[in-house]
């Protein structure tokens, strides 16, 4: 990677909102399901972003937002300085070619009534100038050969794969139209664990062989550290902590991702033993009905009456922003800076009585 990597993808203030209904003739708009409520980060070329968070905190739809599989509510996706989120037709379909997206579940994704070989070549339909009619059945043959499969495969229907298997062969298809990005939304979630480092392995290979860049999305902060080169942590549709491998794993300052963290096994008893426990209670809150101030803050022991009201930004602490350091990048935490206070049973847990808007 160079050394100031260039921005291949930038998104800002990427807002999706689902419109919530009621009545069947007379629909009418009582509200809406924020799935993705102001999101920003940039992708350099060549380098992995990870996403994390529990389900339902949005990562899907800006999957999708990226590969225009939807349209934003509003906010910009810039793909090498141009905005592309309100593009369509000719120009639309040149850059689509060039961000793929990869998918969760390699059961359901994959047509079970279409050959492998008409699965890898199904982008051909489109973009029937990367690889003419008499050169397709070579360009799936040398795809099944590079994510590790026997070419003579080809004639084979997706039930006669492993699951492995068949993510391999999702993975070929969004390799068929040689794009610049690839969005990974949790691509390894749906298979065995001894699978899983396997399929991560092959991405990893690829995206130096190909020159790739990946936005990767899991909801396990385990799984992406070994490819990310940062990490973004996604709670309720917004990005809460941005940073490195090192400041995310080893200086996290957000208490959601203190949280995520703490929920990681640590193979050694020795580190066990000396990590906190924080026990986040309850489900992610509706994105119908985001609490005010901190969206996280009814799930947070650190939560006091300032995080009701006032929104943090995704942001460097205000103490930090004159020191370097690991610590010293962007958390929306009003308390990010402070140091974390354990209490002596080792458990953090969120207020009894979470602060409430008056
Ligand atoms: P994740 O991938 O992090 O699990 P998603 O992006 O799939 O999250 O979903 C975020 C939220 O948006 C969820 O509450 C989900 O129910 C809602 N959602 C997603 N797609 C739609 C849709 N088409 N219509 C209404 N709500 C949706
Ligand atoms: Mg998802």
């Amino acid at each position: 990677m160079p050394e100031t990597p260039e921005a291949i993808l930038e998104v800002r203030g990427l807002v999706k909102y689902y419109p919530l209904t009621r009545g069947i003739l007379f629909k009418k708009q009582v509200g809406a399901v924020k799935a993705v409520d102001g999101v920003d980060f940039t992708l350099r070329a060549g380098e992995t972003l990870g996403i994390v968070g529990e389900s339902g905190c949005g990562k899907s739809t800006v999957a999708k937002l990226l590969v225009h599989l939807e349209r934003p509510t509003a906010g910009s996706i810039s793909y090498k300085g141009e905005d592309i989120s309100k593009l369509s037709g000719k120009a639309l379909k040149a850059v689509r070619r060039n961000i793929q997206m990869v998918f969760q579940d390699p059961y359901t994704s994959l047509n079970p009534r279409m050959t492998v070989g008409d699965i890898i070549g199904e982008p051909y339909e489109i973009h029937p100038e990367v690889a003419p009619k008499g050169d397709r059945r070579r360009k799936v043959q040398d795809l099944l050969d590079v994510v590790g499969l026997n070419p003579e495969y080809i004639n084979r229907y997706p039930h006669q794969f492993s699951g492995g298997q068949r993510q391999r062969i999702g993975i070929a298809r969004g390799l068929a139209l040689q794009p610049e990005i690839i969005v990974a939304d949790e691509p390894v979630s749906a298979l065995d664990v001894s699978v899983q480092a396997q399929v991560v392995n092959l991405l990893d290979r690829l995206q130096s062989e190909f020159r790739l860049s990946y936005l990767f999305i899991a909801h396990d902060l385990s799984i992406v550290r070994h490819i990310s080169d940062r990490v973004g942590v996604m709670y309720l549709g917004r990005i809460v902590e941005l940073g490195t491998d090192t400041e995310i794993y080893e200086h996290p300052t957000h208490p959601y991702t203190q949280a995520l963290l703490s929920a990681v096994p640590v193979p050694d008893p020795d580190a066990r033993a000396h990590r906190e426990r924080i026990i986040l209670t309850g489900d992610v809150p509706s994105p119908a009905a985001i609490p005010s101030g901190c969206r996280f803050r009814t799930r947070c022991w650190k939560a006091q009456e300032r995080c009701t009201i006032e929104v943090p930004l995704l942001a460097v602490p205000e103490t930090f922003r004159l020191q370097t350091g690991p610590a010293a990048h962007p958390s929306a935490c009003h308390f990010a800076s402070e140091k974390q206070v354990v209490p002596p049973d080792g458990t953090l847990q969120p207020p009894p009585n979470p602060p409430q808007l008056r």
